[in-house]
């Protein structure tokens, strides 16, 4: 058990980090965030931060021998020099879970020859020809890249022949993944815990909107039947075991209408659709992560109220002709007492940048959705 006093180590700089600094420095830990660039969102909350490349070993080596444990809040860390971390100090979750779900091609691999039931693919090498692999699967799909793909960057919806010579032109020559398109119900996701002692809590599903492969809306609880709720919680038991994660494992599903339910993706590392967390259940995710990776007993996941959590991005800003020209509306949310305002520091709001969020409980789902709208629309 890391107990607290000790120093936590954490790769990667931005909101995720952020929100699990505060959670660690409240349960009086230190956080140390090693990071690339300066002035991120976590390096500002954190006692301490170090800027190097992720490829610099010998400043990961001083970083790893000067914490007491390392976890990460960013997936695109080059999975060697994670290798060396593990050799010194305990790495959660292992780099081998890491390498398995930072590339769309493993992750879907894995979860193929583990049997859980995931989107079908066809899988593109760099050689092979991308049209004519768009032509086989069939239209509608979703070309995605096997590599650094986040909030819908590297994939394209391919309907028409416009949009696959689009792909082409975009993805031509990378290994990518070519997605058959479904039409599903809707989207979910489940949060589980693991401790570094084996215990596992699983946070209530969450039912999520999508806007331009964005997370838009979080609504907890899920309006799901009984059995979807209980085959979703099953299914990411399952997967967390298997993968042998310590620390949270973020599951993105589809339901389809027939009501199967298809893994989209795999997150090892707290996720935006589970920031609800923080103000409508009894214990956060980013707390929950701190636990897990120090070994603590993991908190109770029970929901205190109904809640809906909306991203708020750079859009929300004024824009005139592509150019910034005003703050947005924050008396929108401000102005409304069951609304919490969450910004996480980013100096230069950009269109699709993911700049805070907030959340608003209400006495049931639809009623929170509800708030959660107009307060959209006024912002
Ligand atoms: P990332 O979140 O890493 O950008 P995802 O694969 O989760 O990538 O895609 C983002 C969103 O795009 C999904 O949450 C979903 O709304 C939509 N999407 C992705 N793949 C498909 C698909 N095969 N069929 C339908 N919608 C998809
Ligand atoms: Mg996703």
């Amino acid at each position: 058990m890391i107990l607290p006093g000790k120093t936590i180590g954490v790769l990667g700089g931005g909101q995720l980090g952020r929100m699990f600094a505060h959670a660690a420095e409240r349960l009086g830990y230190r956080v140390h965030i090693y990071e690339p660039e300066a002035n991120g969102p976590a390096g500002e909350v954190s006692a301490l931060e170090t800027n190097r490349p992720y490829t610099d070993v010998d400043a990961l080596t001083t970083f790893a021998r000067s914490v007491d444990v390392v976890t990460y809040e960013f997936e695109n860390i080059p999975a060697e020099p994670l290798w060396k971390i593990e050799n010194l100090v305990p790495l959660h979750p292992l780099s081998s879970v890491l390498e398995i779900c930072q590339n769309r091609m493993r992750e879907k691999t894995w979860l193929r020859k583990n049997g859980f039931p995931h989107v079908a693919f066809a899988e593109v090498e760099a050689a092979d020809d991308l049209a004519s692999a768009i032509r086989r699967i069939g239209l509608p799909c979703v070309v995605k890249t096997a590599d650094f793909g986040y909030d819908g960057k590297g994939q394209i919806k391919v309907s028409d022949d416009a949009s696959l010579a689009k792909a082409v032109a975009s993805f031509a020559k990378q290994r990518c993944v070519i997605e058959k398109f479904i039409d599903f119900k809707c989207e979910l996701s489940v949060l589980v815990a693991r401790s570094s002692t084996g215990e596992v809590k699983v946070f209530p599903v969450a039912e999520n909107i999508h806007t331009k492969h964005i997370l838009d809306f979080s609504i907890v609880p899920a309006r799901l039947s009984e059995a979807v709720r209980v085959d979703a919680e099953k299914l990411a038991l399952a997967i967390v075991e298997k993968l042998n994660v310590v620390g949270l494992l973020a599951i993105e599903m589809f339901l389809t209408d027939r009501g199967e339910i298809l893994v989209n993706e795999l997150a090892p590392r707290p996720h935006n659709s589970g920031h609800w967390t923080l103000d409508a259940c009894v214990t956060s995710q980013f707390e929950q992560h701190v636990r897990a990776v120090c070994g603590l007993p993991l908190g109770d996941v029970s929901v205190v109220a109904p809640v809906v959590m909306v991203n708020i991005l750079g859009d929300a800003w004024k824009w005139s002709d592509g150019k910034l020209v005003g703050e947005a509306n924050w008396s929108a949310i401000l102005s409304e007492p069951r609304a919490k305002l969450h910004l996480y520091g980013k100096k230069e709001p950009r269109i699709g940048r993911k700049m805070g969020h907030f959340t608003v409980t209400a006495p049931t789902a639809d009623a929170a959705l509800e708030a959660a709208r107009v307060i959209k629309a006024r912002l």
